[in-house]
């Protein structure tokens, strides 16, 4: 079977308010052992393990912890990014609600080990409930005297998708509107008041402990060549099974979709959110895996009922309503493409429509400044690909 229970292990084994339930498991001995070893013993089994970033971007988690390690200066920062704003992504959310210790216990491993003294969890604004729960899993933990070398603040975010988006994130703690920054300098030598900043996804945070009790080489044996461990998706759209999965890196889209949530037909799926790609029903074959095709989680399942040109331009309107407007191609190619969407969707297309399409897509995947706007087009230029007919069908 592809499932595999890393992440999720003590989901719904213990309870979210009460620490005894989390130590009578595992008695916060991931963080025992990390204290006993020195901060770039720590990175280096990180690094030895091959975890890669799972908020989308797949960056190595070790490489990122050893340049803000590496960085001079006392005051450095760990950011434990909450703010799960994309499309149908609602793992973060399952994983908090379910097992906030682990997460608490990742960030402290990660913090001592670049060198953090404060910690923020950047809580996404519609979370808002989770923001006790965490308060009190925080809150016990400190009178256990977990986090003495750490302190952890929680941070929400007010509602802007782009905030998900590190250095967005980073202008949004510092009490500004929320942007994406230039880069480089990365966040790792010049991130949150100019300090060093890691910030690290949920599910990132998640493995951390389990890396360091049982060895880098175990997780490492997990997965394919470049993706090791598992990756937690959350299944939603026409399946009899909706919920979150955790799978081992490599596994089928047929299982997660078919044999696991139940879906009878599929017309098309979208993985990873509104700037995630669009597979057909003939790709079910495909391996999810940084290699193939991944993203932060959120997996969309379309049966055949669907239509392709509402569900691209449903998707273009929100990424045309979140682009924070800094940059020109975003602010201005997503508005663009709303209104020529519109037009296939009125039956008004034209065939030099869908060539300005593809115009558009190349120049905002070229000149955009942050993954928003260079990732916009993809839903665009999958449906234009694999679903060519549903637009042909609306040329006037
Ligand atoms: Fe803002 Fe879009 Fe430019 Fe990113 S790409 S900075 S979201 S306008």
């Amino acid at each position: 079977m592809p499932e595999k229970q890393i992440v999720l292990k003590n989901c719904q084994m213990i309870n979210p308010r009460d620490i005894n339930t989390y130590l009578a498991r595992h008695d916060f001995k991931a963080l025992a052992k990390a204290q006993a070893m020195e901060p770039d013993e720590i990175i280096n089994e990180v690094k030895a393990s091959g975890l890669r970033g799972r908020g989308g971007a797949g960056f190595p988690c070790g490489s990122k912890w050893e340049a803000a390690r590496n960085t001079p200066g006392d005051e450095k920062y760990l950011v434990g990014n909450a703010d799960e704003g994309e499309v149908g992504t609602f793992k973060d959310r399952y994983i908090i609600e379910n097992d906030p210790f682990t997460f608490i216990e990742g960030i402290t491993i990660a913090a001592y080990a670049i060198g953090a003294k404060q910690s923020y969890i950047y809580l996404r604004s519609e979370y808002h409930r989770l923001r006790n729960l965490l308060e009190n899993a925080i809150s016990q933990a400190k009178d256990k005297g977990f986090l003495k070398h750490v302190k952890i603040d929680i941070r929400e975010g007010a509602g802007a998708y782009i905030c998900g988006e590190e250095t967005a994130l980073m202008d949004s703690i510092e009490g500004k509107r929320g942007e994406p920054r230039y880069r480089p300098p990365f966040p790792t030598t010049k991130g949150l008041w100019g300090k060093p900043t890691v910030i690290n996804n949920v599910e990132t945070l998640m493995n951390i402990p389990n890396i360091i009790l049982n060895g880098a080489q175990q997780f490492s044996q997990i997965g394919t060549e470049r993706s090791k461990g598992t990756k937690v998706f959350s299944v939603s759209g026409d399946v009899a099974k909706p919920g979150v999965y955790e799978l081992v890196l490599g596994s089928k889209l047929r299982e997660l979709v078919i044999d696991l949530a139940g879906a009878e037909t599929v017309k098309m799926v979208q993985i990873g959110g509104a700037m995630g790609r669009i597979v057909s029903s003939t790709m079910l074959d495909t391996s999810l895996s940084f290699e193939t095709i991944l993203g932060a989680g959120g997996v969309i399942v379309y049966n055949e009922s669907r239509d392709t040109i509402d569900i691209v331009l449903r998707t273009m309107e929100f990424l045309n309503k979140e682009s924070c407007g800094k940059c020109s191609p975003c602010r201005e190619g997503t508005e663009a493409m709303v209104k020529i969407l519109q037009k296939f969707a009125d039956g008004r297309g034209t065939p030099k429509d869908t060539g300005l399409l593809e115009e558009l897509s190349s120049t905002m995947m070229l000149a955009s400044l942050c993954g928003l706007g260079q990732a916009a087009p993809f839903p665009v230029i999958d449906s234009l690909q694999y679903f060519w007919h549903d637009y042909e069908s609306r040329i006037k």
